[in-house]
């Protein structure tokens, strides 16, 4: 049978080093910076500056619905509790802890002893107070995303382990050594929306943790393992409804409206560990790989260290540095420094050598149309672009521009080496802004 998959898409070099070498665990860091949101709008802050803290101690919430609390990694002090302009380039109001070395747990951190008694509502609870947020990336929180609005329901949990982005392994480390959590986890979502089914989705190029992941699921009703053809961007949530069920998401809309609710392998692990130990959500996987790094692993770290801290710990910098990376060099965010924190969705610390950072020189559009053909969103990227470029954000929007997913397909394969993932943002921006108003 063909292994399956979604249309279009590129096949971009690996790169991943850093998947043989595998998980090093960070030591407990001197000093965190942990943000606190999505955002901190109208967030209180409950441990201000002086408060000794332990961990998982909450120290910061907002009663919002889009909002989740911060907790601390580390016991320690508060030495404060103040804005900070984050690797996004967008302010945070970030809180800083001078560790103790302790890790003196917060009173109350206790497991879950009676989930199968539990309704959704209350699991949803939970998940929100450990501070849950996407963990592929987007951040988005995961309470939301599984309350359903009223009417709507859905029949299948889709779990995301595509990670197709070259250099990136911290979700393959993940389900390989924790394949038990992160099928624990993925019941736990099954519960909280009320379904009987979940396929966890894996890219054919991880037959080690396609086969740690039907072990474990082998113990449970109604979970599958899809083995997934490698290509990118298979990892991103229509492309994986597609592949997996064959469903489309029709343009402008959300996953539950063809019945399914998405979550990534490393926040159905997450869930699992608070449910197991009662810890909220402190530690996650990141990699931190790249021409650039001495020795490329995968570092199980506290959420709110330092980059700068996680690359020492790989050896540090090796040879010229080019470009340095949050997440992948596909869809991540280029740093100017590494003196930045990793937050809830870092799943990577890419440094790139001089030799890969090369800036190509742009020239006219051939029309050669590669542009299109790869766009898994079946957009008119060259279109969109020249719109944008003209500054004629109501045509751009009329191609549909609010519905790219910023791969970077198109700019990839474009042998003119068009900026087009950066002009069609500025026209999605647009174009999102106008549906708000
Ligand atoms: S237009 Fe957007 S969705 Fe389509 S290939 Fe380019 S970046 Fe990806
Ligand atoms: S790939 Fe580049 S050169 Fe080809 S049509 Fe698209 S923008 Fe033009």
């Amino acid at each position: 049978m063909a292994v399956r998959t979604f249309v279009g898409g590129i096949h971009p070099a690996q790169c991943k080093y850093a998947c043989d070498a595998g998980t090093v665990t960070a030591p407990v860091p001197a000093r965190v910076t942990v943000p606190v949101g999505p955002s901190w709008v109208g967030y209180k802050v409950l441990a201000p500056k002086g408060t000794e803290v332990k961990v998982g101690q909450k120290l910061a919430d907002n009663e919002g619905f889009m909002c989740v609390p911060t907790h601390s990694p580390v016991s320690g002090k508060v030495v404060d509790a103040k804005p900070y302009r984050a690797h996004t380039g967008l302010e945070f109001l970030g809180i800083t802890i001078e560790s103790d070395g302790k890790q003196e747990l917060c009173e109350g951190i206790a497991p879950v002893e009676d989930l199968d008694s539990m309704t959704p509502e209350e699991i949803r609870n939970v998940i929100r107070e450990a501070g849950m947020l996407g963990m592929g990336g987007a951040e988005f929180p995961t309470h939301v995303k599984l309350s359903l609005p009223q009417g709507v329901k859905v029949d299948t949990v889709v779990v995301n382990g595509g990670e197709c982005e070259p250099y990136l392994t911290s979700d393959h480390r993940m389900m390989t050594e924790k394949a038990d959590k992160v099928v624990h986890g993925t019941y736990i979502v099954m519960r909280s929306v009320g379904v009987k089914r979940a396929i966890i989705g894996v890219e054919d190029n991880k037959p080690d943790a396609i086969a740690a992941l039907t072990a474990a699921a082998g113990k449970y009703q109604g979970i599958e393992v899809m083995p997934l053809k490698s290509s990118y961007p298979q990892g991103y949530e229509k492309a994986i409804i597609k592949a997996t069920l064959g469903r489309e998401v029709p343009p402008g809309a959300l996953p539950f409206s063809v019945g399914v609710v998405v979550v990534n392998v490393g926040t159905a692990a997450a869930i699992s560990d608070r449910f197991t130990t009662g810890l909220p959500l402190i530690k996650r996987y990141v990699t931190v790989s790249g021409e650039a790094v001495s020795r490329p692993a995968t570092v199980e770290a506290y959420i709110g260290t330092y980059a700068s801290e996680l690359v020492e710990l790989c050896g540090g910098v090796k040879g010229e540095l080019g470009k340095a990376i949050f997440g992948g060099p596909m869809m991540g965010v280029a740093v100017p420094s590494l003196d930045f924190p990793i937050t809830k969705g870092t799943s990577g610390i890419v440094l790139l050598g001089r030799q890969q950072a090369l800036f190509w020189k742009e020239m006219p559009c051939i029309r050669c149309g590669r542009c299109n053909e790869v766009c898994p969103m079946f957009l008119q990227p060259s279109e969109i672009h020249k719109y944008a470029l003209a500054e004629d954000m109501a045509r751009a929007e009329k191609l549909f521009a609010a519905d790219c997913m910023e791969c970077g397909c198109c700019s990839y394969v474009c042998p003119s080496k068009r900026p087009l993932v950066q002009s069609i943002k500025l026209a999605k921006q647009y174009a999102l802004a106008r549906r708000k108003k």
